[in-house]
């Protein structure tokens, strides 16, 4: 895990919104963080290794409505700011950051490089910003229609945002790893958990895996990214707290988490019960069902399992992640 946080709107103190939005995101760990704006016709970028808890909003007080912003968690080449994001292209006029892993990069990194693209990070998401630009030149489209046909060339799990310097819109594109928007007056919001922006809007459209979000002043759209169909967004009020999503009295999330289940699994319980009937119906009529997760959602599925076994009297299946594709072909 690791955080997105992107903003575009009438609010000009945009990169102080990206220095508080990626404070929010902290829980999810990280190990340097970066920002990038639009300013005086170009873009500005600033990169650093380690803690963003030091950084103080008066410290990025340069007005800009557009910006884009990332907490790193290494997958791909070192802890180095060469490889924080947000990446450049070679003229530094778009910027991208990314969370997760870009499965295809080799390939697409050595058809870069055969083309004349030179490389500055280490990283796997350097490909992406290289092939926005390959694509602008080569197709001669602008710039969202350049960002969402190179995404389509992406496979992998990801969550991956687009900021050109002399362009109005900001493109992302999820699979497999969260992108949820925040709608307001004063402009839209884009980021990897709704804490980092519900001080300024309590407004969200969640995005699916597989589509892509054009964000402009005017509003959002969201398309199929395979199909390009349109993908209409339900916009949901978040009735809980920001004290929720921070620590409070506790020193640590994870006491915070453990002491906090009471009221959590609760929650999570208090479904609408017309869409838990028809999961129930779905799982009552299937030959099979396989609870799927890693990490601490692996241990809800196990729980689920000893549930659905001692409760509803019925048999699942609870099966990590990393071992469902030997699953694949029953
Ligand atoms: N794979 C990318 C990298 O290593 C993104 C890591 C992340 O999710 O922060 O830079």
């Amino acid at each position: 895990m690791c955080g997105i946080f992107a903003y575009i709107g009438n609010d000009t103190s945009a990169p102080q919104l990206a220095i508080e939005g990626l404070k929010k995101l902290e829980y999810r760990g990280y190990d340097s963080w970066g920002i990038a704006f639009q300013a005086d016709g170009g873009l500005v970028r600033e990169r650093k290794v380690g803690k963003i808890s030091d950084v103080t909003t008066d410290d990025y007080n340069a007005k800009s409505s557009v910006v884009i912003a990332h907490t790193r968690w290494a997958t791909h080449g070192g802890v180095t700011a060469a490889n924080t994001h947000p990446h450049y292209n070679a003229d530094g006029s778009i910027a991208v950051v990314h969370n997760g892993i870009i499965e295809n990069y080799e390939m697409l990194k050595e058809m870069l490089q055969q083309k004349g693209y030179k490389f500055t990070s280490q990283t796997d998401t350097e490909v992406v910003v290289h092939l926005i630009d390959y694509v602008m030149v080569q197709q001669q489209l602008e710039f969202a229609a350049a960002a969402t046909e190179a995404f389509k060339q992406l496979t992998g799990r990801y969550a991956v945002v687009a900021l050109h310097k002399d362009s109005d819109h900001i493109v992302a594109a999820r699979q497999g790893s969260p992108l949820i928007i925040g709608t307001s007056n004063e402009g839209f919001f884009i980021a990897s958990d709704v804490p980092a922006f519900l001080e300024h809007t309590r407004m969200v459209q969640y995005i699916d895996d597989g589509e892509v979000v054009v964000l402009n002043r005017e509003g959002v759209v969201c398309t199929d990214l395979a199909t390009g169909e349109l993908r209409p967004k339900r916009t949901i009020e978040i009735t809980w707290q920001q004290e929720t999503a921070e620590k409070g009295e506790y020193d640590h999330f994870m006491m915070k988490e453990i002491m906090d289940q009471k009221v959590s699994i609760a929650r999570a319980a208090n479904q609408d019960p017309d869409e838990v009937a028809i999961i129930a119906m779905a799982i009552a009529k299937a030959n099979d069902t396989f609870l799927v997760g890693c990490g601490t959602a692996e241990k809800a599925c196990r729980a689920a399992e000893y549930f659905f076994s001692v409760v509803a009297s019925h048999h699942v299946n609870a099966v990590p992640a990393s071992e469902f594709t030997i699953y694949h072909h029953l």
